[in-house]
């Protein structure tokens, strides 16, 4: 049992979150753990869910954004393999 730090609810199936930069913390869903972990798209605010762009200061959701922003260069990583 644990108590989510986004929502406070106290849910037997809560899990725990270790961050790249080693904060631990608990949540009750995907959901939550989205809202205060995911990174954030440096050009549009969008929670970034999977790998996103990034370049060596700021982090993007998608390569629309980085060009957007002024990165020059930037591509999705994921490609259909060409
Ligand atoms: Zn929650
Ligand atoms: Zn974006």
């Amino acid at each position: 049992m644990g108590t989510c730090v986004t929502c406070g609810n106290e849910y037997d199936g809560s899990f725990e979150v270790t961050t790249a930069s080693g904060e631990r913390h608990v949540f009750d869903s995907i959901e939550c753990a989205a809202a205060t972990i995911a990174p954030e798209c440096v050009n549009c605010g969008t929670r970034i869910l999977g790998h996103g762009v990034q370049n060596e200061q700021h982090i993007f959701c998608c390569a629309h954004c980085a060009g957007a922003y002024g990165v020059t260069g930037a591509s999705d990583r994921v490609t259909s393999g060409s």
